[in-house]
């Protein structure tokens, strides 16, 4: 199948004017749209007729025939491609890159392992790609330069409350013309992913350590793209999973996952993929991949205490804080006064602490559309799409200004029909990594979870039971590995006999704490204007550096 012209457009719509167009180049590098919503591709290519041909690729290869259908050629050549796909993946230390492990043959539970590159997180899938995009542009911006005419550079700022950081550091360390700033709440990430962020030390990577929250680090991202000052110094971009080439890349392991099934079941129908969710990245890409063709029976949205996607499946609202109980009683007092309590909570699974999920904004695109057309089907494509764009304008100006909004009932209607989801508290995260090392809910024993992939098993689990004899697998997948969430695992397992942390600790973890680090503190005082000023001065130093060097 040759590349349909690939397309993107603006999630918003704020007025009358035309619809605004951009390739994938364009998208990539901006992250956001001006108008604030998300890039989204115009059409969602359909391989329903043909993905099977596609079962034996290696993973490199999948990835090559799925990012294909959705940049044009002209833009990025089909050696080129290959090329950067097969270098991002080299970096994997799994043969299989995303390998599928069985948990429990009588349940049909499987584990998806997305957690063997470089910093050993789910994330490292979609940044290994990104970063060598993002130098492949540069370098072709910058082969074609005018004698005399500054080089392009590309200034990338990021927040994280933890993945994030680490795996776009490792990303984009060392790329040539572009400079990284990644933004974490100071203390409230993991140990060992602050030490694996702030101990890289090329002169291109930047770690701001700041007061405040990761919806705060976020805020500031988004001010900072919003700046008109920083704007006309910069050329900014977005690693955070707004940035479509993320989602993009985190297609292919749903098409891998089910194609190593399909290996064992050779008369498989139907997988259902359950998915530990914060801002709803990972999970978009396996909606996107059912809409695609891959027979996805249900996607299962699994949370932590920051519940709002779980809310908003109940309820069809989304709203940053749960409703307060209507008649407060002295019974439940202290429930609802934490109720009214904004903020997110910080569980085990620092990875989904969130307020709100940004990718969400793109499935109730595409359910905003699909419920014009069927509600207007003789109405001109172009007018739908209008609409839509508008009443997602309108949702989000909403939630800034109040803090939720509600959607219609027929667009509720449609995201149940595709996803359930179970939300999954702090106790029940520890309670499933020790039920699952013991082996007493799964038949594998000994295998050590994550947080964030025991959120998955334990609502794989809850799902199963629902529903009940089944021959739909389930496949939970696994975000991240083990060592990186000490404190969370070892509080889980310490009271287990021959249970020892070190066992299941990579060599690239040992002494990492004894490295020499290299991080800026952020107070709240100093705010934007302070990391405005820093992101200057910093990437004024290496350019000078870089002058310094090649004269
Ligand atoms: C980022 C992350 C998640 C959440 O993924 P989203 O795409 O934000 O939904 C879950 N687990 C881990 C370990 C992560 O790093």
């Amino acid at each position: 199948m040759v590349a349909n012209n690939s397309k993107y457009s603006s999630t918003r719509y704020h007025d009358s004017s035309l619809r605004e167009f951009f390739g994938f180049e364009d998208v990539v590098l901006k992250g956001l749209a001006a108008d604030g919503g998300l890039f989204h591709p115009h059409d969602i290519p359909n391989v329903r007729s043909q993905y099977l041909q596609w079962k034996d690729l290696s993973f490199p290869d999948l990835a090559y025939q799925v990012m294909r259908l959705y940049i044009d050629e002209y833009e990025i050549s089909d050696a080129e491609l290959k090329d950067i796909v097969h270098r991002s993946y080299s970096t994997f230390r799994h043969p299989d890159t995303v390998p599928l492990v069985p948990l429990d043959d009588q349940k049909g539970l499987y584990l998806l392992e997305l957690f063997h590159g470089p910093t050993f997180a789910f994330k490292d899938v979609a940044l290994q790609f990104l970063g060598n995009l993002f130098e492949f542009f540069l370098v072709r911006k910058n082969k074609n330069l005018q004698t005399g005419e500054a080089r392009h550079h590309l200034t990338v700022i990021g927040a994280t409350s933890g993945d994030t950081g680490s795996a776009a550091i490792y990303g984009l360390r060392g790329k040539k013309d572009v400079s990284i700033f990644i933004m974490f709440p100071d203390g409230k990430v993991s140990p060992v992913q602050e030490a694996q962020m702030t101990t890289v030390l090329d002169p291109n990577v930047h770690c701001l350590a700041v007061q405040g929250t990761f919806d705060d680090c976020q805020d500031y991202v988004k001010a900072l793209f919003a700046d008109p000052e920083t704007n006309k110094i910069h050329h900014l971009a977005a690693v955070n999973s707004i940035n479509w080439a993320r989602i993009l890349a985190q297609i292919t392991y749903y098409f891998s996952a089910y194609f190593q099934l399909l290996k064992t079941k050779p008369d498989l129908k139907q997988a259902k993929f359950v998915v530990p969710t914060g801002n709803f990245g990972d999970i978009l890409a396996g909606y996107y991949a059912k809409r695609m063709g891959l027979p996805i029976a249900k996607l299962i949205i699994a949370t932590n205490e920051n519940d709002i996607l779980h809310r908003f499946w109940q309820t069809g609202s989304y709203s940053k804080k749960p409703k307060p109980p209507q008649e407060p009683h002295e019974g439940i007092k202290e429930d609802g006064a934490q109720a009214h309590e904004a903020g997110v909570k910080e569980t085990y699974s620092p990875a989904m602490d969130i307020l709100v999920s940004s990718n969400f904004e793109r499935l109730l695109w595409h359910l905003s559309l699909e419920h014009e057309l069927e509600t207007n089907p003789h109405v001109k494509m172009e007018s739908s799409v209008r609409v839509a764009g508008q009443k997602i304008d309108g949702w989000f100006q909403e939630l800034k200004s109040t803090g939720s909004f509600t959607v219609d009932p027929q667009i509720l209607d449609k995201a149940r029909e595709i996803f359930d989801t179970y939300r999954v508290s702090n106790a029940e995260t520890l309670e499933a990594i020790r039920d699952c090392y013991r082996g007493d809910v799964i038949s594998k024993k000994e295998y050590v979870l994550d947080p964030h992939s025991a959120i998955g098993v334990a609502a794989s689990l809850r799902e199963i039971k629902a529903s009940g004899q089944c021959d739909v697998p389930t496949v939970s997948l696994a975000t991240a590995h083990p060592a990186k969430f000490a404190g969370a695992v070892d509080l889980a397992l310490q009271e287990e006999k021959g249970f020892d942390f070190n066992s299941v600790l990579p060599e690239q973890f040992v002494g990492l704490d004894d490295k020499e680090r290299k991080v800026l503190k952020v107070s709240s005082s100093e705010g934007l204007p302070g990391i405005r000023q820093i992101i200057t001065r910093e990437v004024d130093k290496e350019k000078e550096a870089r002058q310094n060097g090649s004269s």
